[in-house]
């Protein structure tokens, strides 16, 4: 039997988290897109058997997306099956009526669910087109069985572009001819085995930030402590359980993404700074990172104790979820070890709560539970929860999950309170408290060397306000102020973290996106542009009752341009363009 692929187009991370995670039991390929727009490209590019379309979407509503798939010969095939919130009547007419082949209704009744999928599958004849591979990771699969390789590879492949090899040798050869994003590595091997290939890559400066999951037999506790030894991040145990798999390598690929996106900011900004002669003041690190251990049971309690004792972390330890809520509100929690029944709250609505909270929602939970089944798993991950571990705990497994965790903690720490460091000073724009035009230069020219040796696009917006001269000139200078902190707040919660936004000088910005392709960039160019028209002035700043709009000019690197000044100056010609066409629009180069 083949297996079938599942699009789901859902902005809601909560809810994708739980749709995926069912369609992984039931081992589905899995297509994402938290956009409309990305979802009618992925339904052409990744030919799936059935999409499953959340109706309130950012950038077009989900029955709009659906009447378009349904009216293009390409897709029309494709079953649809739209997800809305709790059902009113009108909505499944609706639904029907804009071409949806089915109707789900939310909260998801996850008994039901998979049943409801497997009916729809079964009449559905996918047409076979061919699939882009562009933008995908790359994951390197090492194992000498070739058995092994074909699984994991038909595993991931849906999301990620794999190369193969079949020994160490082999392997450290495909990472030499082009860096993996990420490596599978057996550790059993002709050659040269696992441990040797991990210890040579990660000696190596420019193959160590290559995140390496080793698989292990089921118990070897040997093998994990070794593994650790030569710097593997990860473990899985075979036999494989998919969930965990393609769990653990997201988790680390995204890590990779937010690391590397570090290093470059850290190395453009030491560069302008050791430039312009500002004395680093690096974050001090006498301060270890905190790990809560939320558990009952002294014993537990003892043996975590144990395990940790040696480790660079403090350890604080609580025995109730009410207190853990309370500690995570007043002091600096870094990662908890959560287990899943506790007095008066339980993991799961602690896990809740906590997410659910803008200040304690980068703590890191590793849900520990007794409890093997799937079900307690995959309600911890759509809780959002960041891992799990199963008692009795392995120490190695519990001391990689944390180090991986921590760093994933501290790059979102260090990403986010980036422009509140003191050499910040040197690189922002001290009006809009963007980083500043001296900032963006640096910065893109190391980016664009990245994504040149990374093979990766990237896009630069630039943005101008429409008129401003005049506004300027009618309310007078501090108001125009008012309304150029405005715009750069605008525009800076309209990107994600990744993103950088500049003032690029005067009235105009800059906004980087990394590994951005031409429709993504289009896509938060309108999201940017839409926050613009909608933000009514009386609610800034600026205190006057009326609408400002701005033009928005796109280039892309490496289809528009290969140096960064060239990037400035095309998308500074389509910013020109907007100007001309008449304003308050986006133009590409
Ligand atoms: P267009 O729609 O073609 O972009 O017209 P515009 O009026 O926005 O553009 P123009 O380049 O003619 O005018 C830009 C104005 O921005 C002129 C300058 O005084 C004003 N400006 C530049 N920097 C600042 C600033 O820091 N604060 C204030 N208040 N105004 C500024
Ligand atoms: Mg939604
Ligand atoms: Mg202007
Ligand atoms: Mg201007």
């Amino acid at each position: 039997m083949t297996i079938k692929t599942v699009l789901v187009v859902e902005d809601n991370e909560l809810n994708m988290k739980l749709v995926v995670a069912l369609l992984n039991i039931a081992k589905y390929n899995i297509l994402q897109a938290a956009e409309a727009g990305k979802g009618i490209q992925l339904a052409h590019e990744g030919t799936p058997d059935l999409i499953l379309m959340d109706i309130q979407l950012p950038d077009m509503d989900g029955l709009t997306a659906t009447r378009q798939l349904k009216s293009d010969p390409a897709t029309q095939h494709i079953p649809v099956i739209a997800l809305t919130g709790y059902a009113m009547a009108e909505d499944e007419q609706r639904a029907y009526d804009a071409g949806c082949d089915g109707y789900i209704s939310k909260p998801i009744n996850t008994k039901k669910f998979l049943s409801v999928l497997a009916d729809f599958l079964s009449k559905s004849s996918p047409a076979p087109v061919q699939r882009s591979s562009r933008l995908k990771p790359h994951v390197l699969i090492v194992d000498d069985d070739p058995l092994n390789v074909k699984l994991l590879d038909k595993l991931l492949s849906s999301e990620y572009q794999i190369t193969t090899a079949y020994d160490g040798e082999e392997a450290l050869q495909k990472v030499d001819e082009r860096l993996p994003d990420l490596i599978l590595l057996d550790i059993m091997m002709p050659k040269v085995d696992g441990y040797e290939v991990t210890q040579r890559l990660k000696s190596n400066s420019s193959t160590k930030n290559i995140p390496i999951i080793l698989i292990t037999a089921l118990d070897g506790a040997e093998d994990k402590a070794k593994g650790v030894d030569a710097g593997a991040d990860e473990f899985l145990n075979k036999p494989v359980n998919q969930t965990e798999l393609k769990a653990r390598v997201k988790s680390l690929i995204k890590l990779k993404i937010y690391q590397e996106q570090l290093s470059t900011r850290d190395r453009s900004e030491e560069k302008l700074v050791s430039l312009i002669g500002v004395k680093d003041t690096s974050i001090s690190k006498k301060d270890f990172p905190v790990v809560l251990l939320a558990e009952d049971n002294q014993k537990d309690i003892n043996l975590f104790q144990l395990y940790l004792e040696k480790q660079p972390y403090r350890l604080k330890v609580v025995k109730s979820g009410e207190e853990v809520i309370s500690i995570c509100h007043n002091e600096k929690i870094d990662l908890i070890l959560l287990d899943l029944i506790l007095p008066n709250m339980d993991g799961f609505a602690i896990c809740t709560r906590l997410k659910e909270n803008e200040e304690t929602r980068n703590i890191q939970i590793v849900m520990v539970s007794s409890q093997s089944d799937m079900e307690s798993k995959l309600k911890g991950l759509e809780l959002g929860a960041d891992d799990f571990l199963m008692k009795p705990v392995n120490k190695d497994e519990l001391i990689i999950r944390i180090k991986s965790l921590m760093k994933k903690k501290l790059y979102l720490d260090q990403l986010l309170n980036r422009i509140e460091k003191t050499r910040s000073a040197a690189i922002t724009d001290k009006l809009t408290n963007l980083y500043n035009h001296s900032y963006l230069m640096h910065f893109m020219g190391y980016e664009i060397k990245r994504c040149n040796r990374q093979q990766q696009p990237m896009a630069l917006i630039m943005i101008d306000i429409d008129d401003f001269k005049q506004y300027n000139d009618t309310y007078g200078h501090p108001a125009g102020d008012g309304l150029l902190r405005l715009f750069g707040k605008l525009i800076k919660s309209s990107i994600r973290e990744v993103d950088l936004a500049a003032r690029y000088g005067g009235e105009e910005f800059a906004v980087v996106l990394p590994y951005t392709n031409r429709d993504d960039a289009m896509k938060t160019a309108e999201r940017i542009i839409g926050n613009i028209r909608n933000c009514s002035l009386s609610e800034g700043p600026a205190k006057r009752c009326e609408r400002k709009t701005a033009s928005l000019g796109i280039a892309c690197y490496p289809s528009d341009a290969d140096t960064v000044e060239m990037l400035v100056q095309r998308a500074d010609e389509a910013l020109y363009r907007a100007k001309r066409n008449g304003k308050n629009q986006v133009c590409f180069y």
